[in-house]
């Protein structure tokens, strides 16, 4: 596999930073997740905006044009010979010295590897996932603002941790006030009755490229959803539920610590949601050659 990095495709084995890189030393950097499908990059332009306003929030003055970015970006997928996949997109602050300062990091990093892609097994978007609420709370927005899509995300790790070690592939993330946040890597929608409902960013919830999309979509179906406040208690007695994600896509939730989620089936709305994304992917890309 090649690497892009700052403006050469390198061998696998050759892609390596420095042990001085501040996104080493202190995860002083910011990422993007992105799909390729059949030769389309999903929503290019939405990641590369979301990638200029974290860098901008953590100042850090990335020297690329977006479309010198996006132009790698499909260099990378074409050199690996890709249709389908997942790409990241990572840029560090640099070298530095052991000091936590980032005036003294001059030459950010650009990075970009894409790779082929593993998702959930098939059986969870017939089935359902079964999830729980990591005792993990999200990084307080006053501390480190969800929205950047960070190199920091041991917050994130820890509270997936805790979902392996009850047996389930993912975790809700509660916030310092206990509303409920999003998944370690993948934003929530609920219904109640015919309305649905997603965290708020303010509530400590990225501003997912999924979530826009199904939101997008949504509103095309004529489907009522709002961004609303939501406790543990809103989940467990929800009619329907599913998490979206770059990688995830649309994936429905069948059981939250324990409670069955409505009738413990991915539901009707879900299907429909997840059959209308992917009609959307297969249109709505950013072709790589
Ligand atoms: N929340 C977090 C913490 C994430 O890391 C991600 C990306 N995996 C998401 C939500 C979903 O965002 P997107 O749809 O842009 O992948």
């Amino acid at each position: 596999m090649k690497i892009y990095m700052n403006g050469t495709m390198v061998d696998e084995a050759e892609a390596k930073i420095s042990v001085f890189d501040h996104g080493l030393l202190y995860g002083d950097g910011i990422f993007e997740g992105i799909r390729l499908y059949r030769g389309c990059v999903f929503r290019l332009d939405e990641h590369l905006e979301r990638l200029e306003k974290s860098a901008h929030a953590i100042l850090l003055d990335m020297p690329w044009e977006r479309s010198t970015i996006a132009e790698a970006i499909c260099e990378c997928c074409r050199v690996n010979a890709l249709e389908d996949g997942y790409i990241r997109v990572l840029v560090t602050r640099g070298v530095g010295t052991l000091g936590l300062s980032h005036l003294n990091c001059n030459d950010p990093q650009l990075i970009i590897i894409a790779d082929k892609i593993t998702l959930y097994p098939e059986e969870h978007y017939t089935e359902g996932l079964k999830i729980i609420t990591s005792p993990t709370r999200r990084v307080n927005p006053a501390a480190l603002p969800p929205m950047v899509k960070s190199l920091n995300y041991l917050n994130n790790v820890l509270a997936k941790a805790d979902a392996h070690r009850a047996g389930c592939l993912e975790a809700i993330m509660l916030n310092d006030q206990g509303y409920v946040a999003e998944c370690t890597g993948d934003n929530i929608f609920i219904r109640h009755k015919d309305k649905w409902f997603t965290p708020p960013t303010s509530a400590g919830a990225l501003r997912g490229i999924t979530r826009g999309a199904v939101l997008d979509i949504m509103e095309d179906l004529d489907i009522s959803c709002s961004e609303t406040n939501m406790t543990r208690y809103d989940i467990w007695t929800a009619d329907e539920m599913f998490l979206t994600g770059t990688a995830a896509e649309v994936i429905p939730v069948v059981e939250v610590d324990g409670r069955t989620i409505g009738k413990g089936k991915p539901g009707e709305k879900t299907h429909e949601i997840l059959e209308a994304f992917h009609n959307l992917v297969s249109k709505d890309g950013q072709m790589i050659r």
